[in-house]
């Protein structure tokens, strides 16, 4: 069954009134999953709720068309913040500019699409964004908008290849509708040329039909057309066509997210056995501005490297392995620079120094000719925030705060009780348990593959046991020096569903 997306189409406007819901289930037997509804102005908001509620396929985006920016005031602006804030739309669109029609003066439409662009990243939501020949002024506006937090769309991409290659570099997606099918259309270029994970669908129904149904009313069952269009401009199969934008979608309109975050466990499926054919995806290394990864669960295994330092001095150096988990909780609500990582240390120190020479002073002792010392062990247990400074940068560099719970086991200490020779009152036991705090820096690079986002990462945490140690035979302060080395998987979720 194939799943698509139709990132755009007005199907409140009245066109539409006397067969919704035919069109709806013909977009359904098309194998349409999701129509996303964007709005020109207020008075449209409230029919276009309306069949969201009406029709779980159905979400809105609010915003104000240029065509109408001289019509609205303050007022409106704040009820698209509200619908935006209370989880009403999933978009601020369409928005942008129509040097076209210029129904608005310029002036009065570059300030309303810069109000609305600032909307969008206040609230964490994508921009629709309305392009007809602006180009100019439209990319400079939003190249001076875009801090990073900006995620828009150029829907009905009709532009040249250089328009693009700017969307690419700001961060931006697009989206091709029926336009590309007609026999004038110069748009193969862009087609072949946008990277795989940086385009959507659209009908734009009720406007801009595909061929063979040029001249009729547009509908969302339609966008298949689209797709298939697509595909034999750029020599793939439908079915990767519709891959890839349905993944497209659901990332940037972020579709699938809160389903995923109820069903965590999930993830270990995505790992297990991945459900579907992964498209083709290509990484965009030129991107000034990437757009955001895909990171809410991650898990991966690292390469550690410890100094064990007590008191002053370090006491032995050694190397062991572990499993690193990580969890990003509040990305479904658009946060993506906190993430909590768990992460399981064990090292295995043999004949370390300190040890050695103790052992040496006993060596005299005719008892302990020729003994062997089991090696000590290790294992550290962390739980830490981790506070990402750029987020949607391909390397991203972080901070992180947390505890560490230790568990040393010393095997000197383990085969001198055994002897059963030293003070019993302080030799009680050879294995710790405690914790502290610990602090790390890191850094990580974000590789978008079919799989879901690959991310080689190191970091250097710095550990140390706080109060009393419970070994009294080990009683001085008790620290870990640990640069750590690993490779994490974050599976892309919205391939599940
Ligand atoms: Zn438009
Ligand atoms: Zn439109």
């Amino acid at each position: 069954m194939r799943s698509l997306i139709d990132t755009h189409s007005h199907i409140y406007v009245d066109r539409f009134a006397d067969d919704i819901d035919q069109v709806i289930g013909r977009a359904r037997e098309a194998g349409v999953e999701t129509i996303v509804v964007p709005t020109t102005k207020p008075s449209e908001f409230a029919p276009a709720l309306a069949l969201a509620d009406r029709f779980p396929e159905v979400r809105v985006a609010v915003g104000v068309h240029p065509h109408h920016a001289h019509e609205i005031d303050g007022d409106d602006l704040l009820e698209i913040e509200r619908l935006g804030t209370e989880g009403k739309a999933i978009a601020i669109g369409e928005i942008g500019l129509d040097y076209y029609y210029e129904f608005a003066p310029k002036e009065r439409q570059h300030e309303i699409f810069r109000d609305q662009l600032r909307i969008a990243k206040r609230t964490g939501l994508p921009a629709v964004v309305h392009n007809r020949e602006s180009d100019d002024d439209l990319m400079r506006i939003i190249e001076e908008e875009q801090d990073g937090l900006l995620r828009f769309q150029l829907h009905c991409f009709s532009s040249s290849e250089e328009v693009l290659r700017r969307a690419m570099d700001l961060g931006g997606m697009v989206s091709f509708t029926g336009n590309i099918t007609y026999k004038n259309s110069t748009l193969d270029g862009v087609v072949r040329s946008v990277p795989a994970d940086r385009f959507m669908i659209e009908t734009d129904a009720p406007y801009l039909t595909p061929v063979p149904y040029r001249g009729k009313r547009n509908e969302p069952g339609y966008v298949s057309l689209v797709a298939a269009k697509i595909a034999e401009i750029r020599g793939e199969t439908i079915e990767t066509i519709t891959l890839m934008t349905t993944a497209n979608a659901q990332r940037f309109f972020r579709l699938a997210l809160l389903l995923v975050a109820l069903l965590g466990a999930a993830g270990v499926r995505a790992i297990a056995q991945p459900t579907s054919p992964a498209p083709v995806r290509e990484i965009d290394t030129t991107a000034k501005q990437d757009p955001p990864f895909n990171k809410l669960v991650g898990l991966g295994v690292h390469f550690a490297s410890s100094s064990y330092i007590r008191g002053a001095s370090t006491d032995a150096t050694a190397t062991g392995f572990g499993i690193w988990g990580t969890v990003a909780p509040l990305q479904p609500l658009g946060v993506n620079w906190l993430q909590i990582d768990l992460i399981y240390t064990a090292v295995t120190v043999a004949g370390n120094p300190f040890d050695s020479s103790f052992i040496a002073t006993r060596a005299a002792n005719p008892q302990d000719a020729g003994i062997t010392v089991p090696p000590n062990h290790h294992n550290t247990f962390d739980i830490s925030m981790r506070f990402t400074a750029n987020p949607r940068k391909t390397i991203t560099l972080y901070g992180s705060l947390g505890l560490t719970y230790f568990h040393n086991q010393f095997g000197i200490d383990s085969y001198l009780i055994s002897r059963n020779e030293f003070d019993r009152k302080k030799y009680v036991d050879s294995v710790e348990n405690n914790w502290g705090p610990s602090v790390a820096i890191g850094v990580t690079l974000n590789l978008e593959t079919p799989f879901g986002t690959v991310a080689p990462t190191a970091e250097w945490r710095y550990g140390t046991i706080l109060g009393e140690r419970p070994l009294p035979q080990r009683k001085q302060e008790f620290s870990v020096s640990q640069p750590r080395v690993g490779i994490l998987l974050y599976p892309d979720f919205t391939k599940l569903f």
